[in-house]
């Protein structure tokens, strides 16, 4: 058997071009154009890609995009006081600070600070307990993305076995929380975990989200399960690197109902979700109906 492969970046390209037509849709019929704000403090190359990325593609769906680059020493005050100054902004819908800080930053006092409302990343303690008791809230990117690619393979993932590796709050909590708010009966692995490949080879719905690459073998995998891969590792072949997940691809697409490669599968869906996080923030803050199938 050849699992079917989950096109994300086709998928993804999707999202955006709806987001686009309801960003056109909300200029015209009400003069708004969400707007986005991404504040980055230090020099990371990888963040400084990834923001960039974020910048493009938010102009590409005419939205409004704005850019505030810091050199690494700014202090926690003078991050805080721009998180208010944008907090304050009307025409800012969205607020993204590019994780990871330098060292000296307090991450979860300067998220905390953001707005919820406008905390496009999902990552305020506010979203995280309305995700976690099933209210609405601002949902973090990644899971979303998979959450859309789940249901869009599956159509209800009702009654589904989840078993979700990886217990970030970036990923793996918040994937949690929204398998079980589609009634998956789901089970969280760790580095803990004992008998990781039996508890693998449970689930319907088998989502890596581990940083490590190739780690889940095939015969981690049950027969026709879907698998989402989260992982990005880049490892070295001969003189070049490679972007692997943390499934052993080569293996799991034999025996896997459907897969998500690396790269072109989660990866794309991050940002189309950033760009559709910031569109719901607009539609909510102007009383306007959200988008549909957007959210979670
Ligand atoms: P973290 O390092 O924050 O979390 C990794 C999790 O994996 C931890 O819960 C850890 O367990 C668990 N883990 C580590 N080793 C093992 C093991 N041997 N067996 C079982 N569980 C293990 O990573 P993130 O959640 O931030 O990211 C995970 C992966 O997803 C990375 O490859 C990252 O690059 C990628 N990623 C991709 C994104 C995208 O846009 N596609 C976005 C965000 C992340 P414990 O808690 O016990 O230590």
């Amino acid at each position: 058997m050849t699992a079917t492969i989950i096109d994300g970046k086709a998928f993804a390209a999707m999202v955006r071009a709806q987001v686009a037509e309801h960003v056109a849709r909300l200029k015209a019929e009400h003069g708004l154009t969400p707007g986005l704000a991404v504040v980055l403090v230090g020099e990371d190359p990888a963040s400084e890609v990834y923001v960039r990325s974020k910048g493009k593609q938010t102009v590409e769906a005419g939205m409004a995009s704005f850019e505030h680059k810091l050199p690494a020493d700014t202090s926690e005050q003078e991050l805080l006081s721009l998180v208010e100054k944008l907090n304050a902004d009307p025409e800012v819908h969205g607020i993204l600070v590019q994780l990871p800080l330098p060292s000296h930053l307090n991450s979860d006092l300067i998220i905390n600070a953001i707005d919820p409302a406008k905390d496009v990343d999902g990552f305020h303690i506010s979203n995280v307990g309305l995700l976690g008791t099933g209210q609405k809230s601002m949902v973090p990117c990644t899971p979303l993305g998979c959450l859309m690619l789940l249901r869009d393979h599956l159509g209800s993932l009702s009654g589904l076995n989840a078993v979700v590796v990886g217990r970030s709050n970036i990923v793996g909590k918040p994937m949690a929380q929204l398998l079980l708010g589609d009634s998956c009966t789901v089970t969280i692995a760790h580095s803990r975990t004992k008998d990781l490949p039996e508890v693998c080879r449970r689930a319907d719905i088998l989502v890596a989200a581990v940083g490590r690459p190739e780690m889940v073998k095939g015969d981690w995998v049950k027969p026709g399960a879907t698998v989402i891969d989260v992982g990005i590792n880049r490892i070295a072949l001969g003189d070049k690197t490679k972007l692997v997940g943390d499934v052993d691809f080569a293996s799991a697409v034999t025996v896997a109902g459907a897969i998500t490669p690396v790269p072109g599968g989660v990866g794309p869906m991050t940002i189309a979700c950033l760009l559709a996080n910031t569109l719901t923030a607009c539609c909510r803050a102007n009383g306007l109906p959200e988008p549909t199938g957007l959210t979670a």
